[in-house]
């Protein structure tokens, strides 16, 4: 398929993908992301969750309240702020085990990589910020929270910021350590929202 010009187009195709149901995967359609043309700062999660997947929104469940908590943002705020996408952009389903969601396969990641790429290469972000681990080793190849939390990236011309994941199922937040790695985190994610915001050659009101 060629590639999509314009973030409108991009999207439209997006919301049309089905790739992983016709591979046979279990997920539920559609595709969640938010967006438009000319946000300067990326969001990479995992994926939706049920609630998402109802409300067709990214970040609508309790994590995505947490995450607003911690980057101080209301949610119209968020959402005018930040270009919201994931790993995978369908619900995955229930975990088979019963608990939690099942976590999409390599090969539904691999199917669903195209998307991020033509959204990088479009909006050009200044700042990706990624929430959780997967979505930190798929674009930044880390493969701990703990060596990557606190730190910022060069990813092409984007400052990339690693989040842990705000739902806390992990316990990674139990530790003191830990937390103050993200409070670092955070620092370094306003400090670049700002700079969106308020680019040097600009002079404020
Ligand atoms: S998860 Fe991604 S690749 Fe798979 S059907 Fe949804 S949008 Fe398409």
């Amino acid at each position: 398929m060629s590639r999509a010009r314009s973030v409108v187009a991009l999207q439209r195709r997006n919301a049309a993908c089905r790739r992983c149901l016709e591979a046979g995967y279990p997920i539920v359609p559609p595709p969640v992301f938010a967006g438009h043309v000319g946000q300067r700062a990326y969001l990479y999660g995992l994926a939706p969750g049920r609630v998402e997947a109802e409300t067709g929104l990214p970040w609508q469940g309790r994590a995505g309240a947490t995450l607003r908590r911690w980057l101080r943002l209301e949610e119209k705020d968020f959402f005018e702020r930040f270009y919201c996408a994931s790993v995978t952009r369908c619900f995955p389903g229930p975990s088979p085990g019963g608990r939690g969601d099942r976590r999409a396969t390599p090969a539904e990641e691999e199917l669903c990589a195209s998307w991020r790429e033509d959204e990088l290469r479009l909006l050009r972000p200044a700042l990706v910020v990624t929430v959780g681990l997967p979505a930190a080793a798929q674009l930044l190849g880390v493969r701990r929270l703990a060596d990557a939390v606190g730190k910022s990236y060069l990813l092409d011309d984007a400052v990339a910021v690693p989040l842990p994941h705000p739902s806390g199922a992990s316990g990674w937040l139990n530790d003191e350590t830990n937390r103050k790695r993200l409070g670092k985190a955070l620092t370094h994610v306003r400090r670049e929202l700002e700079r969106i915001a308020h680019p040097p050659h600009t002079e404020r009101p």
